[in-house]
């Protein structure tokens, strides 16, 4: 892409607050830059809401809330659809929007926003099947009659590691089910939540169900809107920590919260694996957004006949990575999003091979412009060293041997995380034993990738409460009424 695609791409791109249907400015005017982590220049500059506009934006939900719940299920659907169509269509501009503000190569821009359009269609499909169910009292006496509502107001709120995936995997099922959605997108990526905004509105999504609000002030604009009673739903995706905070928040007024939180997945190897299966997989699980996804293998345990092969081949694999601006031809590895989590990447590998790990390739921060950190891989990591305990999101693979099943499986429940689980053998029956002993929401077995918007996506433990993605994503935004008949 030359500078001047990169101008025509941010000259149109809207960077306003969307709200009750129009773009206009914060109401004391705050501003947010918004950075490519490739070069740490400043490329766009938008509205940072204030408490005001996030209650005025409740306001405009609110106010579209009943009009939407009543639109046929079917209309619905085929505005999602539109929504699907014109994504799809404009897949090239929003992978290169993607690229400027969170810094992923174009590989996986293109990716997600492929990914990100299929929650669009998967929940146009959904609008129309919520279903509900009747049946016969054990008395005898009545029929039980349980219908499912929209649950109301959507507060969401997303990261910045999936732009568009994050947003449109909360905004899907949200409108099928027939609720109005403010959506506040991470302060580093927040162009990509406005973009989406024009093509939902385009697609013929009526004013105030869809409002986007960027803010750098995102703890107190959040909590007023749980504050408000007009919000019944909080969805958030982001890290265990805010994760938490928001609980404790939505507590007040007791808003249901469906969370997305941090992994800090385990990948297991068996010495009876295909070790090309295994490379490929862990390079995927491993590298895709360069590390900085949830779902991201953390902590790789392979069985000690194949550790040092295994090890090897991974870090061929990963000193052939190409590192550069993601919308550079052949880059295969973009920058960190920026300096914090960069530096962090570095501080966690410093203080694991302070503790005897050994550094078998990358392992020093690469100087700037931009925030990046070679493909790093670790290996004799001892047990409990800080890169095993905590989430990494950066391109490092830190390697430690087992011995037997039993203990592979015990390392790898050991973390207070539960999002996914990846697991390489040829041996079926080890393999779904193995994957069922796995305390996470979700495990690949022979497979790198898990996300499916069909599917349901989301953790045990301290990685989440409820599901986003298939039929169990739509449910997430309604609630349950129970109506006893006599007939
Ligand atoms: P984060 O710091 O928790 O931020 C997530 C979102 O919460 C951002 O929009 C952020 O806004 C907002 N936020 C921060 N503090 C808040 C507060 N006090 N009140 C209300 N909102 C607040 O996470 P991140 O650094 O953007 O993303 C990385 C994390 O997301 C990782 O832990 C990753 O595992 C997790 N993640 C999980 C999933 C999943 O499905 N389980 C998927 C993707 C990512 P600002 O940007 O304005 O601070
Ligand atoms: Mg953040």
């Amino acid at each position: 892409m030359t500078t001047v695609e990169q101008d025509t791409i941010l000259r149109n791109v809207p960077v306003e607050l969307f709200l009750g249907g129009s773009s206009r400015p914060a109401s004391d005017g705050l501003r947010i830059p918004v950075y490519d982590p490739a070069t740490g220049e400043e490329i766009a500059c938008v509205a940072s809401a204030s408490v005001a506009d996030g209650l005025a934006a409740v306001t405009a939900a609110h106010e579209a809330a009943s009009g939407w719940a009543a639109t046929a299920p079917r209309a619905r659907s085929e505005i999602l659809r539109r929504a699907f169509e014109l994504m799809t269509g404009r897949a090239e501009e929003l992978a290169a929007l993607i690229v400027l503000e969170n810094g992923k190569t174009l590989v996986d821009a293109r990716a997600e926003v492929a990914y990100a359009a299929e929650f669009f269609r998967w929940y146009a499909e959904e609008a129309v099947r919520a279903g509900g169910t009747v049946q016969t009292a054990p008395s005898g006496a009545n029929r039980i009659l349980v219908l499912r509502k929209p649950i109301g107001v959507s507060v969401l709120v997303t990261p910045w590691n999936f732009p568009a995936a994050m947003a449109t995997r909360k905004i899907g099922p949200a409108l099928a089910a027939g609720c109005t959605v403010v959506l506040k997108p991470a302060s580093e990526t927040p162009l990509t939540a406005l973009a989406i905004a024009q093509i939902l509105t385009e697609a013929g999504v009526p004013a105030g169900v869809v409002n986007v609000l960027p803010s750098a002030r995102s703890g107190p604009v959040v909590q007023a809107m749980l504050n408000d009673p007009r919000v019944r739903k909080l969805s958030f995706t982001g890290s265990t920590e805010v994760g938490r905070h928001l609980l404790a928040g939505a507590a007040k007024t007791v808003v249901s919260s469906s969370m997305e939180l941090g992994g800090n997945a385990p990948f297991l190897v068996f010495d009876d694996a295909d070790l090309d299966v295994a490379v490929d997989m862990a390079m995927v699980a491993k590298m895709r957004n360069g590390g900085e996804a949830c779902t991201a293998a953390n902590r790789f345990y392979v069985q000690r006949g194949v550790a040092a092969e295994f090890t090897a081949r991974l870090t061929e694999r990963m000193e052939a990575q190409k590192m550069g601006h993601g919308l550079d031809p052949g880059v295969s590895l973009g920058p960190l999003v920026n300096a914090a989590s960069r530096d962090k990447v570095a501080q966690l590998v410093e203080a694991t091979v302070a503790l005897g790990a050994s550094v078998v390739t990358g392992g020093t921060i690469v100087d700037g412009p931009g925030y990046f950190y070679p493909p790093t891989v670790l290996a004799e990591v001892p047990p409990g060293a800080p890169v095993l305990v905590e989430e990494i999101f950066g391109p490092v693979a830190p390697v430690a041997a087992f011995d037997d099943e039993a203990e592979a499986v015990a390392m790898a429940n050991d973390s207070e995380y539960g999002l996914v689980s990846y697991v390489c053998t040829r041996d079926l029956g080890k393999g779904l034993r193995v994957a069922e002993a796995m305390d996470s929401g979700m495990v690949g077995l022979n497979r790198g990738v898990v996300s499916d918007p069909a599917a349901p996506f989301g953790g045990t433990k301290q990685s989440g409460l409820g599901r986003e993605g298939g039929h169990d994503g739509l449910l997430e935004f309604t609630e349950s009424q129970y109506i006893a008949v006599e007939w």
